[in-house]
């Protein structure tokens, strides 16, 4: 459910007056030149959500491909997996702009030849210096009273490849004094000879402007509602223009709404590439992306994210939303569906020297606390175990309920141990080993009569049982600073988190996460939330990846 906002109010008004003969179609129009990342989750959920709502469903999904230096067949693809991955469906609404290219032309040789379009020689200095700026209007091309016929004929040339790049430009003859400079002649077509499109190759020299091939593509598609972000509200005038200039069969309405932004990363195609292409990060899809292929590869379930694009609301002012909420988003998902497993990251041996040698127990444990249906599993206790290293302080702190010398704990779904003897290394004094004796009086949660209630539950794994096969890779935010962007005189790259990825190798799990399978996200109990790898899992080796902590862990004092 797309929550009400100020776009469904003006749609809802459209659909009330009949306007558009009461059809909602919306598109989503990414440019394949990057992957698709959290900001581009905001629109889908927009232009998806709403045609799903107020409409039939149509929204198509459409290639914003106009600049071919630098699209590439592998952003279309991935484009695509992430929209399904996400939850969405374009139908049978999959449109190319490079598609109308043919019909974009024709649309400007008519421009040139009711006298509003011309082509001008100036080249890119002059056509600055002849547009003005803000206070002072520009000035007009010498070329621009020259005759159709004459544009007409330079305007094949053009095509032909008969111009050097940036020596002619198609321009729109609107007004040089317009205080909007959008409006001040802007170019409709450029030369670009050397490029290859990867759709329509090398067919053509010319390309059209985004400012024009995009009012005209919705055009073609019957576009109802025209949904695009705060920076093109400056250019919706010569969208507008170009719609009321052509023959159009119909009046697609823009409708800006402020950008999603995110703290503790940026966001922008560009810079994601650069992050790329330094192998600062390990590809588009690493799992510290805003990407939505890295978040897939990170764990956070399509649902979560749609849920954080809802809940952050659609504004017309730019602001920065909090990472932490989107990582409430993902928690609560997950608190929800992940089943529950132990596992022990930081691990240090305990001997439970009252339990016999050869002894073995098997406990059944809920997957989920809440979910009786996920059913059950095995736990496996033998003399020897594994607990956290944080999970015992020699000299505990007040407050410590965990495991401390002369103090007591309980294993989650067993006994309660108490801690008689700490080994240590002679030589570093490192602890190296915890002596217990277990109470066989208190299994399952029993606190026998007579005794204190242990307030202190950890969880462990059986030495003899564990799976080790394994690592977990441990995930920080990708920045130290919460607006890396901010400051423009400071590379946003100064502030990568050098630690945002920390793998753990000698990890202890429980038995059953041997069965684990790619994909499948699970609790480990008082840790965090993880998922099965699909990258770095190869044959019996195991790569978990932390998809978020609990609330607070990383910091916890006890
Ligand atoms: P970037 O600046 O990251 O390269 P873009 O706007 O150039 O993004 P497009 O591929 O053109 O990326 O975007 C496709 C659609 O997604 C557009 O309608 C665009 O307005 C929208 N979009 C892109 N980034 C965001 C964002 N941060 N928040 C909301 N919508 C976005
Ligand atoms: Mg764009």
């Amino acid at each position: 459910m797309t929550t009400e906002n100020f776009i469904t109010h003006i749609i809802k008004d459209d659909l009330a007056t009949g306007k558009n003969d009461s059809k909602v179609i919306t598109r989503f129009p990414p440019e394949p030149n990057g992957y698709l990342h959290i900001g581009h989750a905001k629109s889908m959920c927009l232009n998806f959500g709403i045609a799903k709502e107020l409409g039939h469903g149509q929204c198509h999904l459409r290639f914003d491909d106009t600049n071919p230096c630098k699209e590439e067949q592998e952003f279309v693809d991935s484009i695509q997996e992430d929209i399904k991955w996400l939850g969405f469906d374009w139908n049978d609404h999959l449109y190319f702009a490079s598609d109308y290219y043919d019909k974009l032309y024709q649309f400007a040789i008519e421009l040139i030849k009711e006298g509003k379009a011309y082509v001008c020689s100036l080249n890119a200095e002059q056509m600055r210096e002849y547009r003005g700026t803000l206070t002072e209007p520009g000035k007009n091309s010498p070329d621009r009273d020259n005759t159709a016929e004459e544009n007409l004929a330079l305007f094949e040339q053009m095509k032909n490849g008969e111009f050097k790049e940036g020596e002619k430009v198609l321009r729109a003859k609107i007004d040089m004094n317009a205080p909007n400079i959008n409006l001040r002649d802007p170019v409709i077509y450029r030369i670009l000879k050397d490029a290859h499109h990867h759709r329509t190759g090398d067919k053509w020299k010319i390309y059209p402007m985004y400012d024009y091939a995009h009012p005209i593509s919705d055009m073609i598609e019957n576009i109802t509602h025209s949904i695009c972000t705060l920076e093109f509200e400056d250019h919706r005038p010569l969208y507008d223009w170009y719609i009321n200039n052509i023959k159009s069969t119909c009046h697609p309405q823009q409708i800006e709404f402020a950008r999603l932004g995110l703290s503790y990363t940026v966001m922008s195609k560009r810079k994601l590439k650069e992050l790329v292409d330094n192998k600062i990060v390990d590809g588009w899809s690493d799992p510290r992306m805003p990407t939505l292929s890295g978040m897939r590869r990170r764990g956070y379930p399509p649902e979560a994210i749609r849920d954080f694009c809802d809940r952050i609301g659609t504004t017309k002012k730019d602001s920065v939303n909090d990472i932490a909420l989107l990582e409430t988003c993902v928690r609560e998902n997950l608190d929800e569906n992940a089943e529950r497993r132990m596992a022990v990251l930081d691990p240090i041996k305990v001997v439970i020297t009252n339990y016999t040698e050869d002894k073995e127990e098997i406990f059944e444990a809920h997957n989920h606390p809440k979910r009786p249906e996920l059913g059950k599993r095995k736990i496996y206790l033998s003399k020897e175990i594994y607990i956290d290293k944080t999970d015992f302080m020699e000299e505990p702190a007040k407050k410590y309920f965990r495991l401390a010398p002369g103090k007591s704990v309980r294993l989650r779904n067993a006994y309660v141990i108490t801690c008689d003897e700490v080994i240590k290394d002679p030589n570093t004094n490192e602890v190296m080993e915890l002596r217990c004796s277990y109470d066989p009086a208190t299994k399952g949660g029993v606190t026998p009569e007579g005794q204190k209630r242990v307030k202190g539950i950890i969880h462990w794994v059986s030495a003899k049982h564990a799976f080790t096969n394994a690592e977990v890779r441990l995930y920080d935010r990708l920045f130290t600073e919460e607006f890396p962007e901010n400051d423009k005189s400071i590379d946003y790259k100064t502030y990568i988190n050098k630690e945002s990825l920390i793998i753990k190798k000698d990890v202890m799990l429980e038995a059953s996460l041997a069965d684990a399978k790619v994909g499948s996200r699970y609790q480990f109990e008082r840790v965090g939330y993880f998922i099965l790898d699909h990258e770095k899992t190869t044959d019996g080796k195991l790569a978990f990846n932390q998809i978020v902590e609990l609330k607070g862990t990383r910091h916890a004092a006890t």
